[in-house]
């Protein structure tokens, strides 16, 4: 790896060439839903209010991004977002910064009939809504929690709100989901949400991910590419985007598989990650964190920690390595990173 000159980089560039310029923000890693692909039925031990960043303190380093750091895509996450009391006014500080990011928002849809019109008022562009299943049982049993009319009115809210194209993420568990894409496709494409499968990744607390038994893209592929006439769309099209996207009888609409496992697109991407209690993530798998929140807390100058950050950036590896024997899934889960 070569060294860093601070004097000279400007964005959120890695030792590999790439810049980072699309921020994932935690919100919080507490969440009302225990999607088993995602955490135990118990929970897990969530962070302490003074552990996690205030909102002044997100706002503080998301503009430090946005102005210093060349980042132009803020999305919110968790955890789940909406548990978040201070949502609406954080995204409503987060566009109006100059200049103006595109802000978006990853949730499970529980409480968004009540805050989506809060949130496009407040400058939101767009939501993904993650619904693996629109079947009652099977939900229950996947998020053990009987919530999924609040999801899809969640859903409903969001499209009626203009926060809009709705995107719909689904995962699919072997033996619970994985003979339902071919519905929920369907129910996706009749209201005007595109889909996207999330190939199942090594990222929940419990360390239950087993690649034998995981649903590969090449598998939803083969549900869904005769019945909905699906063709690649451009792949020059793609660029830093990691969802493949295919047209469904010809288009406009849609559908796309994120094929991380199988299919890594590491040398493209363009991400970076702060956890709620301000550590900045390189990378969803990175076994390591830079910690922002301390020097913040010890009254460090915006360039000080936007130093600081791009020093982090720099030490990303180039890939997840998901696929070497030596793989270690990263201590911290999917719901505490961010997702
Ligand atoms: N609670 C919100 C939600 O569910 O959308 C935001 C946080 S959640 C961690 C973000 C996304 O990560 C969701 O779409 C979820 O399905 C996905 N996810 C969680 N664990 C995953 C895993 N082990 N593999 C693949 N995707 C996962
Ligand atoms: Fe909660 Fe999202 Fe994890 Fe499901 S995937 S348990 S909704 S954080």
């Amino acid at each position: 790896m070569t060294a860093i000159d601070t004097t000279t980089q400007l964005g959120l560039a890695d030792s590999y060439g790439r810049v980072a310029t699309d921020l994932r923000v935690s919100l919080t890693d507490r969440c009302n839903l225990r999607c088993s692909y995602c955490m135990p039925e118990e929970g897990l031990d969530w962070l302490s209010k003074p552990e996690l960043l205030t909102d002044d303190e997100i706002v503080r380093l998301v503009s430090i991004a946005v102005r210093q750091l060349g980042v132009h895509e803020i999305r919110f996450t968790g955890g789940e977002p909406l548990l978040r009391r201070g949502l609406v006014g954080i995204v409503a500080r987060t566009t109006e910064l100059a200049p103006r990011p595109q802000v978006s928002l990853t949730t499970n849809g529980i409480g968004l009939a009540r805050q989506a019109q809060a949130l496009k008022d407040a400058g939101l562009d767009r939501v993904n809504v993650s619904l693996d299943t629109i079947r009652p049982d099977t939900f229950q049993q996947l998020a053990r929690r009987d919530r999924i009319k609040d999801v899809i009115a969640g859903l409903e809210a969001a499209q009626t709100a203009g926060l809009t194209p709705v995107k719909v993420n689904a995962v699919l568990m072997r033996g619970v989901n994985d003979q339902q894409a071919p519905e929920l496709l369907e129910f996706c494409l009749e209201r005007g949400y595109e889909l996207r499968f999330i190939e199942q990744m090594p990222l929940d607390a419990q360390h239950g991910w087993n690649r034998a038994t995981m649903v590969t893209a090449d598998e939803i592929l083969e549900q869904l590419a005769d019945r909905f006439g699906l063709e690649p769309t451009d792949a020059a099209t793609r660029g830093s985007a990691p969802a493949e996207s295919f047209t469904v009888h010809g288009g406009p609409q849609t559908v796309g598989i994120i094929a991380s496992v199988t299919r890594p697109f590491c040398g493209d991407c363009d991400r970076v990650r702060l956890t709620a209690d301000g550590q900045v993530r390189d990378c969803l798998f990175a076994r390591t964190e830079s910690d922002l929140r301390t020097p913040l807390r010890d009254g460090a100058s915006d360039e000080e920690l936007a130093d600081r950050w791009r020093r982090a950036m720099w030490k990303k590896l180039p890939g997840h390595g998901i696929n070497d024997p030596s793989f270690l899934q990263p201590t911290r889960p999917m719901s505490a990173i961010g997702g």
